[in-house]
């Protein structure tokens, strides 16, 4: 507070997608408590109110005092930016050259960025009722296993909430059973901070550690007073989890915190699991299963260190926490920890500069690790660790081409593939089928004319949805009625065109009649808690066939599966796209890693019409590691990332000529060190009526790429085109197909 009563002026950061700062006086009667940074402030900007964030405060200011407004007023609350995280956060906008105010924006609970204060309310949590009688507890185990699961969970585990425990897969019929029985009773979780005890750990689920995982576990623990990035490359059941809950255990009996970041926990309970059963700590969930009042007591726990465990997908990463000690980054080679729009942050490159500024390790992990992270360990600037073995006693799956060039086929699958569903069938085992492709058919056409109906917004064939008699538009989700006649020759004579997953379940169904099949792609988990009931039913065996996307590769463990066939995947080798054969390969070799767990030998079968091609014959027969040195000499050639450093220009606009020349000017400075490829249309080159212009800047260092880009934005204000654009720029992309 200024001592003689005079306002003061704030800087304030607010969520607009300007490059700027604004200034706003604190009138005196504002100042009883002292200004922090960091802290929120309501303010008007234009016609609306929202929430700023005080990013310096000074008691002058070089303005004229009647153009300035004041604020409106001061959130007051349990939560402000502490430095450490606005510096972060700083630093990430300054990385991406994006909006701070934006930045911080997205990093805050939804809740907490409306003007309208929130309330705030401790988390509930389940324990066991006390004085259980035993026999009513021996009947509910017979009678009502899942619930007694449930039972047995709450009881062993102190502090669980309701977010953890559906997050887990149990529902809310099961827990009120157990509270109408008087099994379990709710109660506050206490704000104290988190202290380790001897009951935090379960040590009878503590697994008794390989040579291979103890020999990676104590080099990480040489590190744990301070930065260094260890990158754990193991195959699919190597024991990679294992090695993170024993790394962690160290820093939380040490009263530190862990971020846990993984792409998609809603759809892999079996890690969280493996958290909970080993861990009797407060831990805290951030994912897009919670609603906005967990999301925020999330943030808030892990704020005033009462969590001790917090485990996330992307945004995660932008959680205050106490005393973190730790970063882990599960299944790191994963594209979902990018974001695609707006603010274009990987949280994994982020975690990395956290853990940099915050002086920590952090463990990234993957059986197929990203080329630049592959890089980065080889060339020593991360620990490396490798586990080549299968902890327990499973056995690796082997990779078997066939080749469709030569083979009858029939609704796209081979006459091979068709026995070995049928043998795996008859042995009481499932099949997982993969195909990339979700609806009935990626087209129709005229049997006559050849005319294929296109959306005229994208220029591209509608995917026909057979069940709901639809054409629908993969890339802008426009839809109309299959038409009864062609539009060009008024032939009645209409036919799909290729397969998707839709097509394929009906195929399937038709040619193994006896068995059960399962669709899972977007369309078929479009309900809330679809996907998790079919996941189920897997384990339940209820299906013997399991077909779909690539939704089917992320991190689940169907123990049964002993078949993995991939119908099509030739798209990948001859893509534009440099990372394209990355991905196919952590695909492929993903996809390998969920068959044949527990003991049971399972078999790839991948479909190719290119069975000599290099980048396949290598990773069959070499094994990914292989593959990836073999793409890292290629992309050292050509200076792609890791060995070059990119950002990537986008516009778009309704006519392809403003996009276009928006771009060209900015190319009409020489940028030192930097290579500028484009204009030019992107792969997709219109999309929902947009025309889309693509410009990408390169460069061999990172310093001249962030010098460039800087000096491009600068320029931005004055480019005659604009107004008339939308436009973005995404550092260190990954989609370049926009
Ligand atoms: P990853 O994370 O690499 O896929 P996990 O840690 O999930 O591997 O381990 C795979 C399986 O092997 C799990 O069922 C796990 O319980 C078991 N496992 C891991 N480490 C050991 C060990 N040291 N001894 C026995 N079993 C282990
Ligand atoms: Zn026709
Ligand atoms: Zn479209």
């Amino acid at each position: 507070m200024t001592q003689s009563g005079n306002p003061l002026f704030v800087q304030i950061a607010i969520p607009v997608p300007l490059r700027q700062l604004f200034t706003y006086v604190v009138p005196p009667n504002l100042l009883d408590k002292p200004l922090k940074i960091g802290e929120r402030v309501a303010v008007s900007f234009g016609p609306r109110q929202v929430i700023g964030v005080v990013l310096s405060v000074s008691e002058q200011t070089e303005l004229p005092l009647n153009k300035l407004k004041n604020i409106t007023s001061r959130v007051v609350d349990n939560f402000h930016f502490d430095a450490p995280l606005l510096q972060f956060l700083q630093r990430c906008a300054d990385y991406y050259h994006h909006p701070i105010g934006d930045v911080l924006q997205q990093a805050l609970p939804v809740l907490l960025r409306q003007v309208k204060q929130p309330d705030v309310s401790l988390p509930l949590i389940w324990v066991s009722a006390e004085n259980i009688d035993s026999t009513l507890l021996e009947k509910l185990k017979t009678k009502a296993a899942k619930q007694y699961a449930l039972y047995q969970l709450i009881d062993k585990h102190l502090s669980i909430t309701w977010a953890e425990l559906r997050t887990l897969g149990y529902t809310k019929s099961q827990l009120t059973a157990l509270e109408t029985k008087g099994f379990i009773e709710t109660k506050e979780r206490q704000p104290t901070l988190f202290k380790w005890a001897e009951s935090s750990l379960n040590k009878e689920n503590k697994l008794t550690l390989s040579t291979e995982q103890a020999v990676v576990l104590s080099a990480i623990e040489q590190t744990n007073e301070s930065f260094s990035c260890h990158l754990i490359d193991g195959i699919t059941g190597s024991g990679k989890t294992e090695v993170y809950l024993q790394a962690m255990e160290t820093i939380l009996a040490a009263n530190k915190q862990v971020l846990v970041l993984v792409p998609e926990i809603g759809l892999t309970p079996q890690t969280l699991n493996r958290f909970e059963q080993r861990f009797n700590v407060p831990t805290c969930l951030h994912h897009s299963g919670l609603n906005n009042n967990e999301r925020l007591q999330t943030w808030l726990e892990a704020q005033r260190g009462s969590s001790a465990i917090v485990i996330g997908t992307r945004s995660a990463i932008f959680t205050p926490l106490h005393q973190l000690g730790m970063i882990i980054i599960d299944e790191e080679h994963d594209g979902s920890f990018k974001q695609q729009d707006s603010f274009r942050y990987n949280a994994r490159d982020m975690a990395i500069l956290r853990a940099r500024q915050l002086n920590i390790p952090i463990i990234l992990g993957s059986a197929t690790p990203s080329l630049e992270s592959l890089h980065n360990a080889l060339s020593g600037k991360y620990h490396y660790h490798q586990l080549l073995n299968r902890a327990g006693n499973s056995s690796t799956s082997k990779i078997h081409l066939i080749n469709i060039a030569q083979h009858q086929m029939e609704h796209g699958l081979s006459d091979t593939l068709k026995s070995e569903i049928k043998k795996t069938i008859v042995r009481g085992e499932q099949v997982l089928i993969f195909l990339n492709r979700r609806g009935y058919a990626p087209a129709i056409n005229c049997q006559e004319c050849h005319w294929i109906p296109e959306c005229k917004r994208c220029n591209k064939p509608y995917t026909l949805h057979q069940s709901k008699q639809l054409l629908m538009c993969h890339h802008c989700g426009s839809q109309r009625r299959v038409p009864a006649q062609c539009d060009s020759c008024g032939s009645v004579r209409i036919k799909p065109l290729g397969q998707g997953t839709e097509q394929l379940e009906q195929r399937i169904s038709e040619l193994f009649p006896d068995a059960s099949s399962v669709r899972i792609d977007r369309d078929s988990t479009r309900k809330k808690g679809e996907l998790a009931k079919l996941l189920q039913e897997v384990t339940e065996k209820k299906h013997q066939i399991l077909l779909g996307t690539q939704m089917l590769a992320k991190g689940h463990h169907f123990p049964d599966v002993t078949l993995v066939a991939m119908l099509d995947i030739d798209g990948a080798l001859f893509s534009f796209d440099f990372r394209a054969a990355e991905h196919m390969a952590q695909l492929l070799v993903q996809v390998a890693g969920r068959a044949g767990r527990e003991s049971k030998p399972g078999k790839v079968l991948v479909q190719t019409a290119y069975p000599e091609h290099p980048l396949l014959q290598d990773l069959v027969n070499n094994g990914y590691k292989h593959f990836a040195e073999y793409a890292l000499t290629e992309r050292k050639q050509a200076y792609l990332p890791p060995f070059g450093f990119q950002a990537l220009f986008r516009a778009e606009a309704n006519y392809p000529s403003y996009p276009d020349k928006f771009l060209r000017e900015i190319c009409a400075t020489l940028y030192e060190g930097c290579e500028l490829a484009g204009p030019l249309p992107a792969a997709m080159e219109k999309r929902g009526g947009k025309y889309r212009f693509h410009l990408i800047v390169q460069s061999k260092t990172r310093k001249h790429l962030h010098q460039a880009i800087y000096q491009m934005l600068q320029l931005i204000p004055h480019n005659e085109w604009q107004s008339k654009v939308r436009w973005s720029v995404d550092i260190d992309p990954i989609d370049l197909s926009w």
